[in-house]
């Protein structure tokens, strides 16, 4: 049963890989920097930025001595900063430490920053051809519906585990093996309405024997995310205005934005944008009209943002640093700007 199912899952890959530009390669950096990328991130919105990243940073070393500032811009719009600033600080300890080869042992290339299994699994088996499993949320799902597993228990994850290594070390291709198991998990096995007529494992998947594969797994009650109303302050100085950047340790560290913060309860926008300013850079504005708003949503909280133009009141100065600067329009592209940011510019300074 076990090697007829890795037959059929290798001849259905075969027939049904899409096409992405990171399997036309075996290149290890290459393949550690698409994993990455496709870390909460569809295959569609990675593509291009994966295929300018490579135009513009061909090889690790040229990551590996590029300034954090510039990979963010080319990260700028994809999220989850922490991935690439990651990234940097692995390609540094690659060139540095394993004279810019990339690790091809398990636990030496998972001690890197932003390395977990998922993405040393990737590599070791795409790349070296190891017998390591991955288990994203595609490949989860196929197997809880493979098996009939309805909750998330240690002994259900341990049955997971344990079929999938069974089958991976069967497997003469490791790497093709994961991929085409998230594949599956993609292409036929989708949380509403799965392919099962064309699906490699319907001889055996417990789910469609039962009749009703969307029912498993049982879907996890999401809990709701808080929505924050936050102000921000466009501080014109003639034709340049103030931007800062985020500290590393914070949400969207590295990048760089507009000065403002959370509204208080019942506190108007305007007063708002006095106090933050006030308290985060020790000056007084005067706020002018309004120059755009937007509504956006990260993993764990929303926010609706609302931005105004204001000047700074007479005597109060704010000198440019290591981590703010005045910057004309035309210099947004210089600097890497969470999106939601990027689009109160696109209402504000045109
Ligand atoms: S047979 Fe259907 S439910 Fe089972 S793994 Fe395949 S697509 Fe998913």
């Amino acid at each position: 049963m076990y090697n007829t199912n890795i037959n059929e899952i290798s001849r259905w890959f075969t027939k049904n890989k899409r096409q992405m530009p990171w399997r036309d390669t075996k290149d290890p950096y290459k393949i550690w920097l698409s994993e990455t990328m496709l870390q909460q991130t569809q295959v569609k919105t990675v593509i291009p930025y994966y295929k300018k990243w490579v135009s513009n940073y061909p090889t690790i070393l040229d990551v590996a001595s590029a300034e954090e500032n510039s990979l963010l811009k080319a990260w700028e719009g994809l999220g989850y900063y922490r991935r690439c600033r990651n990234f940097h600080k692995a390609s540094i300890i690659v060139t540095d430490s394993y004279n810019g080869r990339i690790p091809d042992n398990y636990d030496t290339f998972k001690s890197l920053p932003g390395v977990g299994d998922y993405t040393a699994s990737a590599v070791m088996s795409i790349v070296f051809g190891l017998p390591y499993s991955v288990l994203d949320a595609n490949v989860w799902r196929v197997m809880c519906r493979y098996l009939g597993i309805k909750n998330i228990t240690v002994n259900n994850k341990n049955r997971i585990r344990t079929q999938l290594n069974h089958w991976i070390k069967q497997s003469k291709n490791p790497g093709d093996f994961n991929q085409a198991m998230m594949e599956i998990g993609s292409q036929a096995c989708s949380i509403k309405k799965p392919k099962c007529n064309n699906c490699p494992i319907n001889q055996s998947c417990k789910a469609f024997q039962f009749g009703e594969p969307e029912a498993y797994p049982k879907p996890v009650k999401k809990k709701g995310i808080p929505t924050y109303d936050v102000s921000v302050g466009i501080i014109w100085d003639k034709d340049k205005f103030f931007i800062q950047k985020r500290e590393k340790q914070n949400h969207l560290g590295g990048l760089w934005e507009l000065p403002g913060g959370k509204r208080k309860v019942n506190e108007k926008l305007e007063k708002t944008l006095q106090r933050e300013i006030n308290e985060e850079c020790g000056v007084k504005v005067k706020v002018g009209d309004r120059a755009g708003f937007v509504k956006h949503q990260y993993s764990h909280f929303k926010i609706k943002l609302t931005a105004f133009h204001c000047s700074l009141k007479n005597g109060s100065t704010m000198p440019a640093t290591k981590s703010s600067n005045w910057i004309i329009p035309g210099d947004v592209d210089l600097y890497p700007f969470p999106k939601a940011t990027l689009k109160i510019f696109d209402q504000a300074l045109t």
